[in-house]
């Protein structure tokens, strides 16, 4: 046996993943009969890692009544108790980060770093929701009528679905489950059926702690096609929100079924995130920004750097350097330690990369670097050289997002001209400008420059921190979710007057004799 395979096996059994894993979890595991299989394969060489079974209809509903039975058991727990438990959940997911961050790297093809990188994310946001169960705090609001109170206060809501993409196949999920989890919520989590083996691990460590706290199960897991579970869940009334992370296309699908239903959604949809580089900026920390935005995840990140838009008095030295980076880029198996470029996820995404690249060309662009399959592990896996290309920011390609490390390079004369270009796309995530000029950084942070939900200055737009409340604007959805106030989004908002008086004045004045 080649010390890959054991080595898989060990992580396997130590992770409690079999050969053939149930795809349902609702207070025990399920493998639904008569359904059919997700398959889950490496990006890293193709192989099958292992095999789970999707979740039937009446298994479906199953997982939804549990998750209702344990919202009434979870909801009478005190919100710092609830911490408490999060807290017991943060250390397994520490126990656990090397073992679930090298199965990331398995599943998705990220770097160990960047695979430990989404297992450290969930512990952050673990501990970030241990301090926000003492601070769900309300507001006291001063009354115009006398002997009166108002108050607004906010309350739990129910069982919530969130849905995730492939690119961050845990933490996102964290993300909302776990501020989910302090507000008082249960979850049912439908995870990409390119990624179904992590939400499985996953599942089980914290269904592992939730047993031993003697806690209600409230972390359930559904999987399936998104046509058919995650289609259910967004029109499923008894879902009280549906947290959505993917592209703008399902989103789109995913928010009129919502929608229909007058439903809570909260979109987290796809980007088409540019940075800025001034004639002012420290070189060295724009082409690292840039190259990290562009490059890390082999631009499979929403936040992705895909435009780059460069002060024409720089122009020429900038793109030189960037092309000597994306000329001697490690590309190759994620695993192996100096790789700064791991696979995409699949075959299909190596098409969409090629047939993105033809286009540019034919629309004007012109290929400074890379854009080729790169033959890694015996031609087997998911290999490209990322493409750098000079490109004209009108062109058609340049406002779509390709999920693939391609970089268009703009140039530009004025800061306004740099700002138009930048908000020339439909979709709105996340922006940098690497500048040191004052007046730059604040004319691109205000409400003149980047129309983005996240705006970084002199750093690049990948990378987020938890501590901030996460998304974006237009096509992106406008949702918002992680850190800050965000946790408001898991709750419903009750304004409350109370009148301690011995009559009833009316609001506004108005009589009412009787
Ligand atoms: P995708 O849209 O193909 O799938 C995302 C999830 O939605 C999967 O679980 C899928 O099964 C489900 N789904 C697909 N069609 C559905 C439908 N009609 N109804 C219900 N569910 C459906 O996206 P992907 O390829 O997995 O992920 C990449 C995309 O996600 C990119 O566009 C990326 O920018 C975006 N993304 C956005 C964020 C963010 O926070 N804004 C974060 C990560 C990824």
């Amino acid at each position: 046996m080649a010390s890959s395979d054991r080595d898989k096996e060990e992580l396997f059994a130590r992770l409690s993943i079999e050969e053939i894993n149930p795809g349902t979890f609702f207070g025990k595991w399920t493998k639904s009969k008569n359904t059919s299989m997700i398959k889950s394969y490496s990006p890293i060489d193709g192989s099958l890692l292992a095999s789970v079974t999707s979740t039937s209809p009446s298994d479906y509903d199953k997982v939804i009544l549990q998750s209702e039975k344990s919202y009434t058991e979870w909801v009478e727990i005190p919100p710092p108790k609830r911490g408490s438990i999060m807290l017991k959940i943060g250390q397994a997911l520490r126990a656990a980060k090397e073992d679930l961050g090298m199965l990331v790297t398995l599943e998705a093809g990220k770097t160990i770093s960047e695979g430990k990188g989404e297992i450290q994310e969930m512990i952050d946001i673990a501990d970030f929701s241990v301090g926000l169960s003492r601070q769900l705090e309300g507001l006291v609001i001063a009354s115009e009528r006398p002997w009166h109170r108002m108050m607004e206060q906010y309350v739990p809501l129910g069982p919530i679905g969130i849905i995730s993409s492939f690119n961050f196949p845990s933490s996102v999920w964290s993300w909302n489950a776990f501020i989910a989890a302090v507000c008082g919520d249960t979850s049912i989590w439908k995870p990409s059926s390119k990624t179904p083996l992590a939400a499985v691990a996953i599942t089980k460590v914290l269904s592992r702690i939730l047993e031993e706290e003697g806690a209600p199960q409230i972390f359930s897991l559904v999987t399936g096609s998104g046509e058919e579970i995650g289609s259910r869940m967004a029109a499923d009334r008894r879902i009280k929100l549906i947290s959505f992370t993917g592209s703008v296309q399902s989103g789109k699908k995913v928010s009129q079924l919502v929608s229909e239903r007058l439903g809570k959604s909260i979109l987290e949809l796809g980007g088409n995130n540019a940075a800025v580089v001034s004639d002012n900026a420290d070189i060295d920390i724009a082409l690292k920004g840039v190259a990290f935005g562009a490059l890390a995840t082999a631009g499979q990140r929403c936040t992705s750097t895909r435009r780059v838009i460069v002060n024409d008095r720089i122009y020429d030295a900038f793109i030189k350097k960037m092309e000597k980076i994306y000329r001697d880029l490690p590309v190759g198996d994620p695993r192996k330690s100096g790789i700064l470029v791991g696979p995409l996820i699949d075959e299909s995404a190596v098409r969409k990369f090629e047939s993105a690249i033809s286009e540019a060309k034919r629309q004007g662009g012109k290929l400074l670097a890379g854009g080729t399959r790169a033959s890694i592990n015996g031609g087997k896996g998911f290999y490209v050289k990322p493409a750098l290309i000079e490109a004209k920011p009108d062109m058609e390609i340049c406002k779509t997002e390709t999920f693939a490390p391609i970089l268009y390079v703009f140039k530009y004369h004025a800061i306004d001209e740099a700002v138009r270009i930048h908000n020339s796309v439909p979709q709105g995530l996340s922006s940098s400008i690497f500048t040191r000029d004052l007046l730059e950084s604040e004319y691109f942070i205000s409400h003149r420059g980047s129309d983005c939900g996240i705006v970084n200055v002199n750093t690049g737009t990948a990378g987020a921190e938890i501590g901030g409340a996460f998304g974006g604007e237009k096509d992106t959805g406008g949702g918002r979710e992680s850190g800050s106030d965000a946790w408001k989004n898991y709750m419903r908002r009750q304004t409350i007057t109370i009148n301690y008086g011995k009559e009833l004045p009316l609001a506004q004045g108005v009589e009412f004799k009787i």
